[in-house]
């Protein structure tokens, strides 16, 4: 089954498991953007809190206004993990770096960094997200960063 997440993010679901297929595309979306031009719009390193705290290492889902039209992007934790995962290391490493990901902001969260777009009017983000197996079967998840590009 082929399905269509989002404007830019295709997965291939076989047997319960995702496979992002399009991480390519969503290279070619930042090689063409001046990652200076990043405006932050979300900012919770001072206060990090979970959206997601529970027994599923799906992690619910990432959920924000959108700066442009003001529609919800919303998108599933696990399939944004999975194109993270994914992303170019590259335009992995400049994404870390603008975000400054280097602390550990939640104990047992790790930095996952990439990108999502409005459904509504494409207006494109960086998303920097911690995420972590905290104790064994206990997932959480904290939108940490959100960025225009
Ligand atoms: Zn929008």
């Amino acid at each position: 089954m082929t399905t269509t997440i989002g404007m830019t993010v295709r997965v291939v679901v076989t047997s319960g498991n995702y496979e992002v297929v399009d991480v390519k595309k969503l290279s070619v979306i930042l090689r063409n953007k001046e990652k200076f031009k990043m405006k932050i719009i979300i900012d919770n390193r001072l206060e990090s809190v979970c959206y997601y705290d529970g027994e599923s290492m799906g992690g619910g889902d990432i959920d924000f206004l959108c700066s442009k039209c003001g529609e919800y992007v919303k998108h599933e934790t696990i399939q944004f993990l999975m194109q993270s995962n994914r992303l170019d290391k590259e335009y992995k490493t400049e994404l870390n770096d603008f975000f400054d990901t280097n602390s550990e902001l939640l104990k047992g969260h790790k930095a996952y960094v990439g990108l999502l777009s409005c459904n509504y009017c494409g207006c494109e983000y960086a998303i920097y997200l911690g995420y972590g197996e905290v104790q064994p079967a206990r997932y959480q998840a904290s939108l940490i960063s959100v960025a225009e590009i």
